[in-house]
């Protein structure tokens, strides 16, 4: 069973929070690995939802513009029209490309990315647990470290890059490793915020804590319908009230 975050008896209140929040020294890392492949050998293994399904449903009939999910669990991108393109970089020019209809806002955990230059690859959830170098080495790095090196050997230079180590493609509390996805995220808001004929806005299963969360529905939201479907209340979002709960 994947833990819920947030609820009484959720991943959060039994301290797993820390998990989320970028580490520095080596033991914190292993550790932090390792409880994320321990996280994402069970998110491979769950199923989507029925309202996953209700979700792509409603993308396939070309009825959900798109989708902005906090979940890193990738039940909702595994749709064929629900997926995400974490392989994107700088796609500004893209942000009306019809064949993205999720925006990850957290990233996903079946993906790893290099700390170095952003090469993704395949979560292999026992790498992560094992936190051995040589298997979280990034592959793309490793070829073009080679390559430096001969070319430095050839010219007797002294300089490289270094190698790149897989890390889970998600976004740390207090760090984003990837700022060409805020970029990407923040162009795609803007651009249906602004641009797209939306007939309701729809905020479901979040507690909407944070302070990013709350002003993304504040945008899309205003001037628009906006429906809450939320067992706790809605969040108190300055200037801004849903129009229907
Ligand atoms: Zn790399």
């Amino acid at each position: 069973m994947v833990p819920t975050f947030r609820s009484k008896d959720g991943l959060f209140s039994e301290g797993g929070k820390e998990m989320f929040f970028h580490t520095s020294t080596p033991t914190e890392e292993m550790q932090q690995s390792r409880k994320l492949g321990e996280l994402a050998e069970k998110m491979i293994h769950a199923v989507p939802t029925p309202f996953h399904h209700i979700l792509a449903d409603l993308s396939e009939r070309g009825k959900l513009h798109r989708l902005y999910t906090q979940n890193i669990g990738e039940l909702d991108t595994c749709f064929e029209y629900l997926k995400a393109d974490l392989y994107e970089k700088a796609c500004f020019q893209k942000v009306a490309n019809p064949h993205i209809w999720t925006i990850q806002l957290h990233g996903g955990m079946r993906t790893t990315r290099c700390h170095i230059a952003g090469h993704i690859d395949q979560l292999n959830p026992q790498a992560l647990i094992n936190g051995r170098q040589e298997t979280l080495l990034c592959a793309p790095c490793s070829i073009r470290s080679a390559e430096q090196a001969r070319k430095r050997r050839k010219r007797r230079k002294r300089m490289g890059l270094g190698l790149g180590i897989k890390e889970a493609n998600i976004v740390m509390y207090n760090k984003n490793p990837n700022d060409n996805k805020s970029e990407r995220d923040t162009g795609f808001i803007q651009y249906d915020a602004d641009k797209v004929p939306v007939d309701l806005v729809i905020v479901c299963g979040t507690g909407a804590t944070l302070v990013g969360i709350k002003d993304l529905i504040k945008t899309m939201s205003t001037n628009r319908a906006s429906l809450w479907i939320n067992t706790e209340e809605p969040p108190k979002i300055p200037g801004f009230t849903f129009t229907h709960k």
